[in-house]
């Protein structure tokens, strides 16, 4: 069970608001990303993962920014039906905007119901990777990750099943465009809205068990976190973002570089998933989780 720290008890290198700070060694420049309260630290690797499954995975700020992000999907969402609805009306005459042409009118609502669709499952990725769900309720937690995927299949698939099988006396030409264009922002959406990085609560807290206030690196468009900032993968990037292992999952990088698992001895499953600790990590970073258990017994003593 990882313990809920008392400011008193956070690492020495708490970060502060963000700032850029350069490395000398490297011509990379790191960010600080500090956007939660750091987790348990990295001691005792072995003992938390057993009880990492019980470990709060996210904090309190995690959870409100997680469930505001909820909220803004579902509004976008809702948005977006309404879009595919007027576009339906259009597509059978129900409605006429009167400025402009019946194909024009029916593409704008097409493209905003795509646009709103597509901000919503950003929002709700977003707050799956702050607050991820189980794994243990396999139907809730497939439901979570592909939500963006079916709710851009409801605000496509009606209208196309509309135009193309229901109305037999539309204008052919507006048919065409209509299906068209629904049939690409139906594909389109679902590539955007699907979660190519899911992490479930269990993956996360296991993650922060055995990181903790471990500092990680990521890039600003990876799907990866790293130990190193020397890993090879880094090479090409002078821009680096460093925070704990929370704040890169809260970021949309759910997994661990396979070379820097390797490297530190941390094993990973096929999905990149942090399965155990193989050994412990860096000297640095064991000295640094020493200090936080003295830091951590010193109270009590
Ligand atoms: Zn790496």
């Amino acid at each position: 069970m990882a313990e809920k720290k008392t400011p008193e008890q956070d690492a020495p290198e708490k970060k502060a608001a963000p700032k850029k700070t350069t490395v000398s060694k490297t011509p990379k420049t790191i960010t600080k990303v500090d956007s939660a309260a750091p987790s348990s630290p990295a001691a005792k690797p072995a003992a938390k993962s057993a009880a990492a499954k019980n470990a709060p995975a996210a904090s309190e700020a995690d959870k409100s920014s997680a469930k505001t992000k909820r909220i803004l999907a579902i509004v976008f969402w809702v948005l977006a039906i309404a879009c595919e609805v007027l576009a339906l009306l259009v597509f059978i005459g129900k409605i006429d905007l009167r400025f402009t042409s019946q194909m024009v009118q029916l593409i704008a609502f097409l493209v905003i119901d795509f646009i709103f669709v597509v901000i919503g499952a950003q929002f709700w990725k977003r707050a799956n990777h702050l607050d991820p769900v189980s794994e243990q309720n396999k139907v809730k937690f497939w439901l979570w990750n592909n939500m963006g995927v079916i709710v851009c299949c409801f605000a496509f698939i009606p209208f196309l099943i509309y135009v193309l099988f229901v109305d037999k006396e539309a204008d052919p030409k507006m048919k065409k465009v209509a299906s068209i264009v629904a049939a690409v922002a139906l594909v389109l959406g679902i590539g955007l809205s699907y979660d190519w990085n899911p992490v479930s609560q269990e993956g996360k807290a296991q993650a922060e068990a055995t990181l903790g206030d471990t500092s990680v690196y990521w890039t600003q468009f990876g799907s990866v976190y790293h130990l190193d900032t020397e890993c090879q993968h880094l090479n090409r990037s002078s821009e680096l973002f460093v925070g704990t292992v929370s704040s890169a999952i809260g970021a949309g990088k759910t997994r661990l570089c396979k070379t820097c698992a390797k490297n530190f001895g941390i094993e990973i499953d096929e999905n990149g998933a942090i399965t155990s600790i193989a050994a412990a990590l860096t000297p640095a970073a064991e000295e640094a989780s020493e200090a936080v258990e003295e830091a951590v017994e010193a109270p009590a003593a």
